[in-house]
């Protein structure tokens, strides 16, 4: 068997020509939807994610602001940030980049976010309504991200058995909470593995759907992947690779030759769950703007 490909580029721009017109309907109100970024320090990876971010932002209409922070910025001017922007008609959304220094309360940063400009869906408030299926919080952006590629590379993931590999509050958590929801794109049995799972693959190979979010290089197999099987490759590793211009390569968590020898289909990392994700921020950034214009309209 050769897989097809689940192209999360492709679906991705078919889903942001929506946001374009969404946008543009906002601004003839004279609404420009705003996303917040906080960038602290300068991780590499950090700041491709968040150039990626304001690439797309700009390519859709929507105003961009992102505040480059040092390393040893405190944590009141933090939050001092995170409150002008709370206030801020201008900004609808607003994003921390993770991680955070470890002098940093992550928890205590999240929280001042108000719920309802917490597009990245990482407040406690928007975690317990993606918990409980309530629509109107937002669900964080991979999570809903996979399940968009699923719903839309026409892989509904109803009564199927799908299995995360990866439990983190990001993706794996979340997304389980997802697949499990009574309703339509959802309707999933999941089975959630993670390190202290004995002989995962005796779990991967059930999967009628198996995704990958462990952050461990090529680690899933053709073997360890039931035929026939839907996979989808959360995982982003930077890999050495000295043939590679830059000394290394982007690569996902699924050895992608030998599992698409087997599964049905499956998504490239990169071009997979990535661009997926940027566009959910984006569609959350719309949401947010907006439920601001329909609250001004009712005042
Ligand atoms: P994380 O916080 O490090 O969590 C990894 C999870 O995988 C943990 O639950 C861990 O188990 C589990 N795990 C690690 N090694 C394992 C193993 N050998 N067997 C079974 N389970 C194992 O990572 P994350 O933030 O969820 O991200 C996961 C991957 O997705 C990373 O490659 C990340 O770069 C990528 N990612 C991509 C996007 C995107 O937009 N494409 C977005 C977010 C993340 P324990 O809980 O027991 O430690």
């Amino acid at each position: 068997m050769t897989a097809s490909l689940i192209d999360g580029r492709k679906i991705s721009k078919k889903i942001r020509v929506g946001i374009k017109s969404r946008v543009s309907r906002l601004r003839e109100q004279k609404i420009r939807p705003g996303l917040g970024v906080i960038l602290v320090a300068s991780d590499p990876a950090s700041c491709s994610y968040v150039s990626a971010k304001e690439r797309a932002c700009r390519r859709l209409g929507i105003f961009s602001e992102t505040a480059r922070l040092s390393a040893s910025v405190s944590q009141s001017d933090l939050l001092n940030r995170i409150d002008v922007w709370n206030q801020s008609d201008k900004i609808h959304g607003i994003l921390i980049q993770l991680p955070l220094p470890s002098h940093i309360n992550q928890d205590a940063v999240i929280q001042a976010i108000l719920p309802d400009k917490d597009v990245d869906g990482f407040h406690p408030i928007n975690v317990g309504k993606t918990l409980i299926g309530d629509e109107t919080g937002f669900a964080p952006c991979t999570p809903s991200g996979v399940c968009e590629l699923l719903i839309r590379g026409g892989y509904d993931p109803s009564g199927k058995h799908t299995v995360i590999v990866g439990r983190s509050n990001i993706v794996g958590k979340p997304l389980a909470a997802l697949l499990i929801q009574k309703k339509s794109g959802a309707n999933a049995t999941v089975t959630v593995c993670h390190s202290a799972t004995k002989n995962m693959a005796s779990y991967t190979r059930q999967a009628d759907i198996l995704i990958a979010a462990a952050g461990r290089a090529e680690f899933i197999t053709g073997d360890m992947i039931k035929p026939g099987a839907v996979v989808i490759d959360v995982g982003t590793n930077h890999i050495e690779d000295p043939s590679c211009e830059k000394g290394y390569r982007l690569t996902g968590d699924v050895h992608f030759d030998s599992a698409a020898k087997v599964a049905a289909a499956i998504t490239p990392s990169p071009g997979g769950v990535g661009p997926m994700t940027i566009t959910m921020l984006m569609h959350n950034t719309v949401r947010s703007a907006e439920e601001f214009y329909r609250k001004l309209c009712a005042t």
